[in-house]
């Protein structure tokens, strides 16, 4: 117990991981029986830091007042969780970086001339890379029924912290014969039941940690990877998640993986569409995202 003053804190985000929250229906209502909710932007204003004995913090940090508040939430003290996969390795946000240059701080202050703008960070980084964090809930936005499990298990202290499957462990489809390949998703009729990748297409779940049940592969969709990379991907450093995927397609097509690597014209969306930020894969040396990242602003990806 003494978990039960539950806050919610924004930063740079789309509110996708707060409607995870409500997504819950009823059972959210279930929920205030065993916390009090000191702060819930999306349906109240309130104080934006509140004492909390567990606080879940959306987004990513974009600028100074998006500092200065992490910086508060982790000072009022109780337990601070990196919500959904913006937190957690910085998520679609981390593609910013990959713009030219960073044209897009130039767009946003045209487009707000006249108004005081906070200074922006040099680049996105996961909030670990700025407080200390207790417990980390990926996803794009993070699954409801791990939203569920893990605020009714932290509440009688019965959450444990478990290593990351893959979504491919938890995904039933299997089999496939390809014929030619890579395709694009739009390009060649699904084979229902099948797996995407045997079928020629791109499927993050070899790379991407488990705990949505495999959603899109069973839906009718390759995983795009909104979970992040799993902890051996980000641990290991051969297991990137574009070699792997070279590897794996290269295997399933009959193709070199030099021609798989070509077919993949923009790899930062590709295959880091929401880890793109993370420290973990720009600090290898080989092919790391800083490489990536030089390669694509000055033009010299093929
Ligand atoms: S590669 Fe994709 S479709 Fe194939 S088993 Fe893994 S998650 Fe399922
Ligand atoms: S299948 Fe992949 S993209 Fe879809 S919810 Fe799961 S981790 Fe995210």
């Amino acid at each position: 117990m003494g978990m039960n003053r539950l806050a919610l804190v924004q930063l740079g985000s789309c509110g996708g991981c707060q409607l995870s929250l409500l997504d819950l229906g009823e059972r959210f209502l279930d929920l205030m029986e065993t916390y009090s909710i000191e702060s819930f932007p999306m349906i109240r204003e309130g104080e934006d830091a509140p004492e909390a004995d567990l606080t879940l913090v959306e987004g990513t940090v974009r600028h100074a007042n998006h500092l200065a508040l992490l910086r508060r939430v982790r000072e009022r003290g109780g337990s601070l969780v990196a919500l959904g996969s913006c937190a957690v390795f910085g998520g679609v946000q981390g593609l910013s970086d990959a713009t030219a240059g960073g044209r897009w701080k130039e767009s946003v202050t045209r487009a707000n001339a006249g108004e005081h703008i906070p200074l922006f960070t040099r680049r996105v980084l996961p909030l670990d890379a700025y407080v200390a964090v207790d417990f980390r809930l990926p996803g794009c936005p993070v699954p409801m029924e791990l939203l569920w499990s893990f605020l009714g298990k932290v509440a009688d202290g019965s959450f444990t912290p478990r290593d990351s499957a893959t979504v491919c462990a938890e995904c039933m489809l299997r089999g496939g014969s390809t014929r030619g390949g890579p395709f694009r998703f739009t390009e060649k009729k699904n084979e229902s039941g099948t797996c995407f990748l045997e079928q020629g297409f791109l499927c993050m779940g070899p790379t991407t940690r488990d705990g949505c049940g495999a959603y899109c592969p069973i839906s009718g969709y390759p995983c795009r990877g909104c979970r992040g990379p799993t902890d051996g991907v980000m641990w290991f450093q051969p297991l990137d998640p574009r070699r792997e995927s070279w590897r794996r397609l290269s295997r399933s097509t009959g193709r070199r993986e030099h021609e798989v690597a070509e077919f993949y014209r923009d790899p930062a969306h590709a295959f880091f569409t929401f880890c793109l930020g993370e420290p973990l894969f720009r600090n290898r040396r080989w092919g790391g995202t800083p490489d990536l990242i030089r390669r694509i602003e000055t033009g010299d990806f093929k």
